[in-house]
């Protein structure tokens, strides 16, 4: 069979292998398309913080079960699936305590410690694979996994149904969020983005006012609270995690509302912590998603609450990896890309 591997930065390898077997409690699944995630990118540059070469990428992924353990027996070939790509420990405090997304040794497949999915078959523990039910596509489940992400997200957060909502950053992530705050029984939505192509999606997907702070006259607090009426916002998302967002959510704010970050943010950030303690905020991390947030994802994609398909903007064959890698490093082209999907 044949598998991609990241050799160097900026460097695919096709090499030859054997097709992986399971072992007693593993599963080997055919790959049928594998999404290209944020963090790929990254680690594909050279810029991710801890992921590096040599490794085979690809973690947002469906495919149909090859070949299962002698011990699994809620499987079968033939079976649809994805995969739930946190590996974790199982046995560290938050393991024991079902936060198992911020494991202490967590490894993540084809992220960290784990070959991933651009591969034409893959093997992985029985217990991170996860049933599609058959209305939803090959396509449109390899968006499940960032959909858990942002269902997590929502869930990580004190929001409640009738929330004024803001969401900053309409990549896949933040339009997760907003699909899922949406379906939570948000009132309204106001999304920020720097891409008029983005927010035109955000809209597509249910955003009620959208924002680009490279185009607009008046800034954001006074549009907030305009739209919500007199009142700034009961709960906010950052998927972009640069500073600019960061104060700009505390500046949107509500006394005594949370701000949920799920960007990452790269290094130290010159934040306003005097107003943090000052309107008793709450500022709370969200990281992947856990086996339950992988099951809502899947009832909002087959219930057409998240609308997927809006999301996929491009299409490549396994053979063609490299030029999909390409498209998704380049800046040029932010404005007419938001999933890249891989299919073999
Ligand atoms: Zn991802
Ligand atoms: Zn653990």
């Amino acid at each position: 069979m044949k598998r991609a591997r990241l050799t160097a930065i900026e460097e695919l390898t096709f090499e030859d292998v054997d097709k992986p077997s399971p072992e007693e409690r593993e599963v080997t699944i055919e790959v049928k398309v594998c999404g290209i995630c944020g963090s790929d990118v990254h680690t594909f540059q050279g810029k991710h913080p801890f992921v590096h070469p040599p490794i085979v990428l690809g973690h947002e992924f469906s495919g149909v079960v090859d070949e299962v353990g002698d011990r699994v027996d809620n499987f079968r070939p033939g079976d649809r699936v994805t995969v739930e790509p946190n590996l974790p420990c199982g046995a560290c405090y938050n393991c024991r305590h079902g936060r198992y997304n911020i494991c202490e040794n967590l490894q993540v497949i084809g992220n960290v410690g784990y070959d991933g999915a651009f591969a034409e078959f893959i093997t992985v523990p029985a217990d991170r694979v996860v049933p599609i039910p058959d209305g939803i596509t090959y396509d449109q489940a390899a968006l499940i996994e960032p959909a858990a992400v942002g269902v997590h997200g929502v869930r990580a957060s004190e929001g409640e149904i009738g929330d004024r909502v803001i969401v900053f950053g309409a990549g896949t992530i933040g339009l997760s969020i907003l699909s899922s705050v949406r379906a939570a029984g948000a009132k309204q939505v106001v999304v920020s983005d720097l891409s008029d192509y983005r927010l035109k999606i955000a809209e597509e997907l249910g955003g009620d006012v959208t924002y680009n702070p490279s185009r607009s006259a008046r800034d954001l607090e006074d549009l907030v609270l305009d739209t919500f009426d007199g009142s700034k916002a009961d709960i906010i998302y950052d998927c972009v995690g640069v500073e600019e967002t960061i104060n700009e959510a505390i500046s949107v704010a509500r006394k005594g509302s949370q701000i949920v970050l799920l960007g990452v943010p790269e290094g130290n950030l010159n934040v306003n912590m005097a107003f943090l303690q000052d309107r008793e905020l709450e500022i709370k991390g969200s990281l992947m998603y856990v086996r339950k947030d992988f099951h809502e994802a899947i009832e909002l994609i087959h219930g057409g609450k998240f609308k997927v398909d809006k999301l996929i903007t491009h299409r490549f064959s396994f053979d063609e990896l490299e030029r999909a890698f390409q498209l998704a490093i380049d800046e040029t082209k932010m404005g007419e890309k938001m999933k890249i999907l891989v299919e073999f």
